[in-house]
C-alpha cells in the first residue's frame, strides 16, 4: 500500500489513542500493551503500520503489534543488518512521511486529522 491509504483500514481507527500508548512497563502498562496488541492482531495493515513506525522513528506506543521494546530491538536489528549489506526497507506506506505527518496519522490509533 502506498501513501496513507493503509490507514483507512486500520483496526484501531475507532479506538482512542490512549489504548496504544501504555503507561510505563508495570502491570497496568503491560495490560494496556496486551490490549493494543490484540487489536493489532486483527489488523489487515499491521505490516505497513510497523514499517511506518520504523522509518519515522516512533519511540512510544504499540505499532503493528510491537511495543516500544520490540520496535527498538527490530530497529537495532535492521541497523545491524544495514551495516552488513541487507536490503533497505521496502513497501513503505509513503516515500516521505515528513512531508505530511498529520495526514499520515489520520485514521491510525484514533488520531484525528
Ligand atoms: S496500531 Fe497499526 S497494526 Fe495496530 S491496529 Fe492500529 S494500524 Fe493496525
Amino acid at each position: 500500500m502506498l501513501e496513507g491509504a493503509w490507514r483507512d483500514q486500520a483496526a484501531c481507527a475507532g479506538a482512542g489513542p490512549a489504548v496504544f500508548f501504555p503507561v510505563g512497563q508495570g502491570a497496568l502498562g503491560q495490560r494496556q500493551a496486551a490490549h493494543a496488541k490484540a487489536i493489532c492482531a486483527t489488523c489487515p495493515v499491521a505490516e505497513p503500520c510497523r514499517l511506518f513506525a520504523l522509518i519515522t522513528g516512533q519511540e512510544y506506543g504499540v505499532w503493528g503489534g510491537l511495543d516500544e521494546t520490540e520496535l527498538r530491538a527490530l530497529r537495532a536489528k535492521r541497523r545491524r543488518g544495514r551495516h552488513q549489506g541487507s536490503a533497505p526497507l521496502t513497501g513503505l506506506p509513503t516515500a516521505d512521511p515528513a512531508a505530511n505527518p498529520k495526514g499520515l496519522l489520520r485514521g491510525c490509533q484514533g488520531v484525528a486529522s
